[in-house]
C-alpha cells in the first residue's frame, strides 16, 4: 500500500489527521515511526501557505515519501488577526496553552461579545517526491469566549465559542470538530486534488 507521511511533531494533529484521513486507500505515517528523527524546519514563512510548504517540502525531500502537512492558527479580529501564524510561540514557544489563552483573554478584557470575533484557519499541503504538489484551506469562525471552557481538542479550543451549538470547540466530540473544522475542510479539500474520486472520512 502506499505510504503518506504525516508530516507533523504534534501529536493532537496527528491524532486529528489520522481519523479525518482514514478512508484513504493509503497507509499513514507518523513521524514518531520514522527509523530515526528528524529535526525540525525552521518555520520562518509569513502566512500559513508559506510554513505549511515549507514542513511538507522539507518533509518529503528528507524521508522521500510524500508528505501531507498543515500550518494553522487562531486569528482574533480586535487583535489584528494575532495570534495567527504565531499561535504556537504565543506568549513564549514554551508556554502551555492556559498561558497563551490567558494572555488572548487579558487583551480582550471589556471587549464586547460582538467584537470578539475569531477564527481558526488551517493550510494543509501535500508535496510529493516527483514534485507534484497540492495544497487546500479551511477556516473556521466563532466568538472569543470570556472564560476556558470544555476539556477536548487541544490549543486554543477551550476558548473559541460556537454561537450555533452555543459550546466552545472543547466542548464538542471528536467526531463534530471533525466535521466542521479549519483542518477538516483543509484536508477534505486537499485529498479531492491528490486522490480525485477518493474521500477522506465524511463530514457526519
Ligand atoms: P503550527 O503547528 O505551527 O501550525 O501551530 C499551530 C498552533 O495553532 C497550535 O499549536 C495551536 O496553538 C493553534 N491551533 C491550530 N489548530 C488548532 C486547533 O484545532 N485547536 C486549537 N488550537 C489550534
Amino acid at each position: 500500500m502506499n505510504k503518506i507521511l504525516l508530516a507533523t511533531g504534534n501529536p493532537h494533529k496527528t491524532e486529528e489527521l489520522r481519523r479525518i484521513l482514514a478512508d484513504l486507500p493509503v497507509e499513514l505515517v507518523d513521524l514518531s515511526s520514522l527509523p530515526s528523527p528528524i529535526p525540525e524546519p525552521v518555520e520562518d514563512g509569513e502566512t500559513f501557505l508559506d510554513n505549511a510548504f515549507i514542513k511538507s517540502r522539507y518533509y518529503c525531500r528528507k524521508t522521500g515519501l510524500p508528505a501531507f502537512a498543515d500550518d494553522s492558527g487562531l486569528e482574533v479580529d480586535a487583535l489584528n488577526g494575532e495570534p495567527g501564524v504565531h499561535s504556537a510561540r504565543y506568549a513564549g514557544g514554551d508556554t502551555p496553552h492556559s498561558v497563551k489563552m490567558a494572555r488572548v483573554l487579558e487583551l480582550l478584557q471589556g471587549v464586547p461579545r460582538d467584537k470578539r470575533t475569531a477564527r481558526f484557519r488551517c493550510v494543509a499541503a501535500a508535496t510529493f517526491p516527483d514534485g507534484r504538489e497540492f495544497y487546500g484551506e479551511g477556516a473556521m469562525d466563532g466568538i472569543i469566549h470570556e472564560k476556558p471552557e470544555g476539556n477536548k481538542g487541544f490549543g486554543y479550543d477551550p476558548i473559541l465559542y460556537l454561537p450555533d451549538v452555543q459550546k466552545t470547540l472543547a466542548q464538542i466530540s471528536a467526531r463534530e470538530k471533525d466535521a466542521r473544522s479549519h483542518r477538516g475542510q483543509a484536508f477534505r479539500n486537499l485529498v479531492s486534488q491528490v486522490f480525485p474520486g477518493a474521500a477522506a472520512t465524511r463530514q457526519s
